[in-house]
């Protein structure tokens, strides 16, 4: 049996740490952040956490609305990524990659803050020790509009390209982060058991971080706006992250499901040219 904190290889049945980036024994491939959100702690933690829900819910008289939202999130919730339209077009046009922070400063150098750098690889050590460079983010969505203040474009990832290799925050990280450092206790990763989940357990953080939230008169757009909420700054975001292991191209795209079309430019030509421009797009995933 495993110990605390070690999972079975897929491939050769022996035993080594969630976090490895490989099984030590055949080098298989593994998903770290999958494999820590599939250990015994974390999961049960997070039935716990689910089970309670409901009963509340039930003691509420809300039961029943809650098990809407479930399969909702279930059949419906998907995840979706923010960016600007020069990236998107980057992905589609010139079959870029989407990558991330680390692996654009391999190729470009980021002028970015050293602060808040600083806190970004802090964040990322917490969470993903040792594999912070080969994550992706996204976030779980209903409506397929995501955090506007993250790009203007948004685009909805196919489920079969990341549900094996993505797993499920409660919280944006930085978020959940401050909070933890706000807590007297010690930060430490058993911190994370139930509010990390795997893909297939998506609707049980849902439903744990949101049921008591849910009201009888809840409709499905009350439902997306509960899920993901993005008005004001890029901070006050609220939503569930998804950690994806790896990046993904044009062909992981199910759809260019949102553009914001306040950020449109005010010059009627300027606009008129940005507006072609997404028309082209979305036309690439017009069958
Ligand atoms: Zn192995």
């Amino acid at each position: 049996m495993p110990k605390d904190g070690q999972k079975i290889c897929e491939q050769c049945d022996e035993v080594y740490f969630a976090q490895e980036l490989k099984c030590p024994s055949c080098d298989y491939e593994n998903r770290p952040n999958v494999a820590l959100a599939a250990l015994k702690k974390p999961k049960a933690a997070l039935e716990r956490r689910y089970t309670e829900a409901l009963q509340l819910a039930e003691t509420n008289g809300s039961l029943n609305k809650v098990k809407e939202f479930e399969t909702l999130i279930k059949s419906n919730a998907k995840a979706v990524v923010n960016l600007d339209i020069s990236v998107l077009e980057g992905i589609i046009n010139g079959s870029m990659r989407y990558i991330n922070t680390y692996q654009l400063r391999k190729i470009r150098t980021v002028t970015k803050h050293p602060d808040g750098e600083r806190r970004r690889f802090m964040v990322d050590g917490f969470f993903f020790p040792n594999f912070g460079d080969k994550m992706a983010f996204a976030a779980l969505a209903l409506d397929g509009i995501g955090i506007r203040p993250y790009g203007n474009c948004t685009i909805t990832l196919k489920e079969k390209m990341i549900a094996f290799r993505a797993s499920l925050l409660e919280d944006d990280s930085f978020q959940f982060f401050e909070k933890l450092e706000n807590r007297p206790a010690k930060i430490a990763p058993k911190l994370l058991n139930g509010y990390i989940a795997t893909w297939e357990d998506k609707h049980k953080l849902a439903v744990a971080k949101l049921a008591d939230q849910i009201t009888p008169d809840d409709t499905h757009e009350a439902f997306a706006k509960l899920l993901l909420n993005d008005e004001g700054k890029m901070s006050d975001a609220r939503f569930i992250e998804i950690h994806v292991f790896g990046f993904f191209n044009a062909a992981s795209i199910e759809s260019f499901s949102y553009f914001d079309e306040s950020t449109l430019p005010k010059k009627p030509k300027d606009r008129k040219e940005e507006l072609l421009r997404i028309q082209e797009l979305k036309k690439r995933f017009q069958k």
